[in-house]
C-alpha cells in the first residue's frame, strides 16, 4: 500500500505486507472492531451527531436550547457542528474556516516556536492527569529539558521554556490534593445540541476533574505575554465563555452553582503564571458568555460565501496554499514578532 500526494507527487510505501501477515494483522486488530461494530450498543456523543439519522430519538445527547439564543438560517441548513476552535478561525477569517474545517483542507505549514511548546506542555499534562492512581502534580519530579525536547522535537531554548512552565503548573495543578474517589476526564469530549438550530456544539475541556461535590473545566494556556486585560477573560478566550454555557445549560448533568471554569496561563518566568476562576452560576456572567458566543456564532451561521479577511493570521494559516489574497498579504507584510502586550496591568490574580 502507498501513500500518494496529489500536490507534488512523491510517494510513500505505507506497508508492505505478505499473505501470512495480512490474515495476522486483520485477526488481531481488524476483527475485534468488525465485532465491536456489529454488536456494540453503548451510545457515544460526538462529532458523528451531525450525521446521525437517530438523534431526534437519541437520549445520550444533552439538549440546550437557546443556549446562546441564536437565531435559525433561513433557509435552513443542513445539521453542523460547532466548537470554541470553529468560532475562532471564522472570526479571524471565513475562508480559512471554510477550508480548514469544512474541506479539511491543511497545507501542513509547520507550526511556530510557540504552539510546538505550548503542544509539548499540553501532551505532558495529559499524560500526567490520565495517570492511575491519580496525584497532583506538586510532589512529582520536574521533567527533564532534554527528555522534552527530545519527545517533542523542541530546540533547547523551546525545551527549557516548557520545563518552567511545566514547573509553574506544580502549584496550579487542580487534582493537588484530589481525594481517590474525585472523577478526572482528561481530553473529555463535552457535546450538546441546540435543537432550534439545528447544531451539535462539541468541546474538549483540557481537564474535567469533581473536588468535594464541585466541578471543575479547567483550560491550560502557554503564553510568552501576560494576560491581556484590554478585554474580559471570555471575550480573550470563548471557549471559557462555551464552558459557562454548557455548565449552565446543564450539559454536563452538574450544578452550575456548583462548578467552576478555570484558565491556566502558563509562563516561563518565575511568579508570572497565574491561574483565573469563573462562576458558571452567576448570572452576570452567564449573560456576557451568551454575547460573546452570540456575536461569534451567528456570523458563522448565517454565512454562505466564506469570503477571506487578510490579517497577521495568514501567517498561521493551515490553508494559505490555497488562497490567494493570503498568499499576497503574506509577501506583503512579512511576519513579525508578536508586539508586547505588556501595558502595566496585571488582571487581580489567585493560585
Ligand atoms: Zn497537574
Amino acid at each position: 500500500m502507498f501513500d500518494f500526494g496529489c500536490a507534488d507527487g512523491s510517494v510513500t510505501l505505507l506497508l508492505d505486507w505478505g499473505r501470512t501477515e495480512a490474515i495476522e494483522r486483520f485477526a488481531a486488530h481488524a476483527a475485534p472492531a468488525f465485532h465491536q461494530a456489529a454488536t456494540g450498543v453503548g451510545t457515544q456523543p460526538g462529532e458523528s451527531c451531525v450525521e446521525c439519522k437517530a438523534i431526534s430519538r437519541c437520549t445520550a445527547l444533552p439538549r440546550t436550547p437557546q443556549l446562546w439564543d441564536g437565531t435559525p438560517t433561513v433557509p435552513a441548513r443542513r445539521r453542523r457542528s460547532l466548537s470554541a476552535w470553529d468560532l475562532r478561525l471564522h472570526a479571524e477569517c471565513p475562508a480559512q474556516y471554510h477550508l480548514v474545517r469544512q474541506l479539511h483542507l491543511n497545507d501542513l505549514t509547520e507550526e511556530n516556536d510557540g504552539a510546538r511548546r505550548g503542544r509539548a506542555v499540553d501532551a505532558w499534562l495529559n499524560d500526567r492527569h490520565a495517570a492511575r492512581p491519580q496525584r497532583g502534580c506538586r510532589d512529582l519530579p520536574s521533567p527533564e529539558e532534554s527528555a522534552i525536547a527530545a519527545e517533542f522535537g523542541l530546540k533547547a531554548q523551546q525545551a527549557t521554556e516548557a520545563a518552567r512552565m511545566l514547573d509553574a503548573h506544580k502549584v496550579l495543578c487542580p487534582l493537588n490534593g484530589t481525594g481517590a474517589g474525585e472523577q478526572v476526564l482528561v481530553q473529555h469530549r463535552v457535546t450538546a445540541y441546540i435543537p432550534e438550530l439545528d447544531v451539535v456544539v462539541l468541546a474538549v475541556p483540557d481537564l474535567l476533574s469533581t473536588y468535594r461535590g464541585r466541578w471543575v473545566w479547567r483550560e491550560t494556556k502557554t503564553s510568552s505575554s501576560p494576560l491581556w486585560e484590554g478585554r474580559s477573560l471570555l471575550h480573550s478566550y470563548p471557549q471559557l465563555a462555551l464552558a459557562v454555557l454548557l455548565f449552565s445549560a446543564g450539559a454536563l448533568g452538574s450544578d452550575p452553582n456548583r462548578s467552576w471554569v478555570e484558565l491556566e496561563h502558563l509562563r516561563e518566568g518565575r511568579g508570572d503564571s497565574r491561574l483565573e476562576r469563573i462562576d458558571p452560576g452567576r448570572p452576570e456572567i452567564v449573560a456576557e458568555a451568551r454575547e460573546v458566543i452570540a456575536e461569534l456564532a451567528q456570523p458563522l451561521l448565517d454565512d454562505t460565501t466564506y469570503e477571506p479577511t487578510t490579517g497577521r493570521h495568514c501567517h498561521g494559516c493551515q490553508a494559505r496554499t490555497w488562497c490567494a489574497p493570503g498568499r499576497a498579504y503574506t509577501a506583503d507584510h512579512p511576519r513579525h514578532p508578536e508586539p508586547s502586550r505588556q501595558a502595566g496591568i496585571t488582571r487581580s490574580l489567585h493560585a
